[in-house]
């Protein structure tokens, strides 16, 4: 009782709930009408809203948890919502740390699971700071449950669960969007797609994913906004097309960027590729698996997906270079280079990305090779696995023998033993053409080993 007196004492005016002055009332919305399973939320964030509460404090679980569960679907994570300050949620839990600048919050640590946990947040605009074009550069000032509710940007985004009560509340008709399959934006559209253009990716990516439609006054202003993308810093675009890209609906994502005219700033390539019918066709491919993998539950590989995004461009450029003259691994690294310039400009791709993305690429011609020590070496590389599924990939394209893709998968998944009586085989065979060891074939037909990699062989793509 004691303890609880002081916590009030010491909660900031701002985050008072008593003392705002409460615009319209919330629905509360029972079990019974938004169906939450309570077994299915995390006991970690259970326990954190439990701690906080007996505390004192107000606590909900939030956000995309909130409407995962609500659609029935797995949620990612579980964010909490308190009116207490990030120091007095720290003074609560063993294992928690303040993080961010933006924003302050807590990552409440219990094993592998963190609960990120927020202070109610205001959006007074006097005290935002924005950018010319009105995007929002800080606001961080505490505020309200009420007003925590209408800074998020969907109504679907902004449903705070009690699981104490098993009570939803509600502000902006939330719940009922969700029965209706409706993505609507809190308030004026142009205003919040002004104060963060992120906002229309983030809609197309919620309407893609949960397979909802767009309400129209929330569509209308994206294509005349959709060059407000320009202005964001390219670490957050990658971070969100990264989500787009991993979200299960991948194609179907690019699909409703390319309708709005949103895909431009994202991937300054990605309108040639889709525009050419070999491109759109590897990306396609590439895309579905994707989707299939994160839809079965399987993680995927960053780097490898921008490989395959970008891959039309490297092999068109790496064709034209060797077409200059150049030789087939240099011509490759000039292509790869002149892709990776381009793009880095708009989509920061994080450096420990692209080194892998470069290994993936330069893999490729070296799966022509399949003699043993060639092979062996090439089985101890750490992307191995990736360029591998890479080369499976542009066998579906159409773009390598499907045969050599599968030896090499084959190869990939057996042991030792069975690796060594793959090589062996092989070396019985009458050779392939340009699979030789033949340095000595080579040595006749005049051949250069520089480069080494493409040289004779089936030309690892099409030209
Ligand atoms: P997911 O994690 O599945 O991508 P999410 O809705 O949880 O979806 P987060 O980025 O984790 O998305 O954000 C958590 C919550 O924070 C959102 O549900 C929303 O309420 C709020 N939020 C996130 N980004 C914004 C934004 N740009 N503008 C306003 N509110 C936002
Ligand atoms: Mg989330």
């Amino acid at each position: 009782m004691i303890k609880k007196l002081i916590s009030k004492l010491f909660t900031p005016r701002a985050a008072r709930p008593i003392l705002s002055v409460r615009r319209h009332a919330p629905q509360r919305v029972p079990q019974s009408k938004h169906g939450i399973d309570r077994r299915l939320v995390s006991r970690h964030a259970i326990k954190v809203c439990d701690v906080l509460h007996e505390h004192g404090y107000q606590a909900y679980i939030v956000g995309g948890a909130v409407r995962d569960l609500i659609v029935g679907a797995q949620p990612k994570d579980f964010d909490v919502a308190t009116d207490a300050t990030p120091e007095q949620v720290q003074a609560l839990f063993r294992r928690a740390r303040i993080i961010g600048r933006r924003f302050r919050l807590v990552h409440v640590v219990f094993g592998q699971e963190i609960i990120e946990t927020s202070t109610f947040r205001a959006s007074s605009s006097d005290e935002q700071t924005t950018d010319e074009h009105g995007r929002i550069l800080r606001d961080n000032v505490f505020g309200t449950l009420e007003e925590d509710a209408a800074r998020r940007d969907f109504t679907l985004n902004a449903l705070y669960y009690d699981p104490a009560t098993e009570i939803v509340i509600d502000y902006h008709n939330g719940v009922a969007d969700l029965k209706k399959k409706v993505i609507s934006i809190i308030g004026d559209p142009a205003k919040r797609y002004r104060e963060d253009p992120v906002r229309m990716l983030r809609g197309i990516r919620f309407a893609a994913k949960l397979g909802f439609t767009i309400a129209p006054a929330t569509l209308a202003p994206i294509r005349d906004m959709a060059h407000l993308i320009e202005n964001v810093p390219a670490s957050r675009l990658f971070d969100e097309m990264l989500k787009m890209l991993t979200c299960g609906h991948a194609m179907d994502c690019l699909r409703r960027l390319r309708a709005e005219g949103l895909h431009k700033g994202l991937l300054p390539l990605l309108d040639v590729v889709l525009d050419q019918p070999d491109g759109e066709r590897f990306v396609e491919l590439a895309l579905e698996r994707t989707d299939m993998r994160v839809r079965s539950g399987k993680s995927v590989s960053p780097s490898f997906l921008f490989a395959a995004l970008l891959w039309q461009q490297v092999n068109q450029r790496w064709q034209q270079y060797r077409a200059a003259g150049e030789l087939p691994i240099p011509a490759l690294g000039m292509a790869v280079d002149s892709v990776l310039d381009d793009q880095t400009e708009k989509l920061a791709i994080q450096r420990r990305f692209v080194s892998d993305m470069r290994e993936i690429w330069f893999m490729q011609p070296r799966f022509e090779r399949r003699q043993s020590k060639a092979a062996w070496r090439m089985l101890e590389q750490p992307r191995f696995r990736a360029a591998c599924d890479f080369l499976q990939l542009r066998a579906a394209a159409g773009e390598v023998d499907a045969q050599l893709a599968q030896w090499w998968m084959d190869l990939a998944d057996a042991n030792d033993a069975k690796r060594a009586a793959m090589l062996d085989e092989l070396a019985r065979q009458p050779r392939a053409s340009g699979e030789g060891s033949g340095r000595k074939r080579r040595r006749r037909s005049g051949r250069s080993r520089a480069g080494g990699g493409t040289e004779g062989g089936a030309t690892p793509v099409a030209g």
